[in-house]
């Protein structure tokens, strides 16, 4: 999805530079680069950040996403922040394209850390849902974060400890429910059991978690913007304050590198424990009333 940059800004919200000091830099023995990170939706938004993030924290980082020309600014702002990520283009509907990716990815290092944040929103009721729209979400959304992580695992045993953390972006969507998102609320709920399973599996050493935000100041926020503004005769703003933030106790939008800062923390020793579990930073949105 694109940004008109022509219009960079939408009801007052524009999407922010990523600055050095807002990035979680860790002291962790694993953040080294002789171990991979490999992040997907690494073009744009959440991913971008993530990917910039943990290049800054010493991580050889591998940016999968369909979207070469923004993938590539990406890897130019990781190489700003004095680190280095690769960037691979990579279509996640495609399983001979992602096996590639991971086949690359383990050339550079040991793949000890998996990031699934590729993903899209469809806004439609489950009666006119196109089934498929049903099937690309689930595929680029659900099946690959799967198979990625199928392809991962055995990367993540073989390497010198033998331990792998893969984080995977849910949302305040795979805690409730809101109308006209069936697909992105299944596929949401399915992350959380994903990660729950890995964890299951993992014995202690391989552990995976999810990050559950409401709305971040990305392109698939602000685009959504002008249309939901038409949709209900409001103003772009209100469609912010009211309709996005209405049910966060706090009404400034998430910045992507806040988001970003979360896998960092999941990924590293400070966060041993959380094992399956889920970071929900949503501003109170799930759990006040
Ligand atoms: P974004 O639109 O800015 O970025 C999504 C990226 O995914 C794009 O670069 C796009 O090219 C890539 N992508 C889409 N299809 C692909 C495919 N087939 N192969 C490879 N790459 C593909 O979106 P974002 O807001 O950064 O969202 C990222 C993730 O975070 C999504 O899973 C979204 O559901 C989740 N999320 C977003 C928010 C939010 O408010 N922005 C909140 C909670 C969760």
């Amino acid at each position: 999805m694109k940004i008109d940059l022509s219009q960079p800004t939408r009801g007052g919200i524009t999407e922010p530079k990523i600055k050095s000091e807002e990035i979680l830099i860790l002291l962790d023995d694993d953040f080294n680069s002789s171990n991979v990170c490999i992040v997907t939706g690494a073009a744009s938004g959440i991913g971008r950040a993530t990917a910039v993030a943990a290049a800054a924290n010493n991580l050889t980082t591998v940016g999968l996403d369909l979207n070469e020309e923004e993938g590539k600014r990406t890897q130019q702002m990781a190489k700003e922040k004095g680190g280095r990520m690769v960037f691979l283009k990579t279509d996640l509907t495609r399983d001979d394209e992602i096996e590639g990716a991971v086949q690359e990815a383990a050339k550079l290092g040991y793949i000890k850390f998996l990031v699934n944040i590729a993903g899209f929103q469809h806004i439609d009721s489950i009666e006119n849902f196109p089934m498929e729209k049903y099937d690309l979400m689930q595929r680029i959304m659900l099946r690959a974060p799967f198979f990625l992580s199928k392809l991962c695992i055995p990367h993540m045993k073989k390497g010198p400890s033998g331990t792998g953390v893969i984080g995977n972006m849910a949302s305040i969507h795979a805690h409730i429910c809101t109308v006209n998102k069936p697909v992105y609320n299944i596929t949401k709920f399915g992350l959380r059991a994903l990660s729950q399973s890995i964890s299951a599996e993992g014995n202690g050493k391989i552990r995976s978690f999810t990050v559950s935000t409401g709305f971040v100041k990305t392109p698939l926020v602000l685009n959504q913007i002008p249309s939901q503004a038409e949709q209900r005769s409001i103003s772009q703003e209100e469609v912010v304050h009211d309709i996005m933030m209405g049910k966060s106790r706090v009404k400034d939008m998430m910045a992507p590198i806040e988001t970003a800062n979360l896998f960092m923390f999941g990924f590293s020793r400070y966060a041993r424990y959380l094992v399956g579990g889920d970071l929900l930073f949503d501003g109170g949105i799930v759990l006040t009333y």
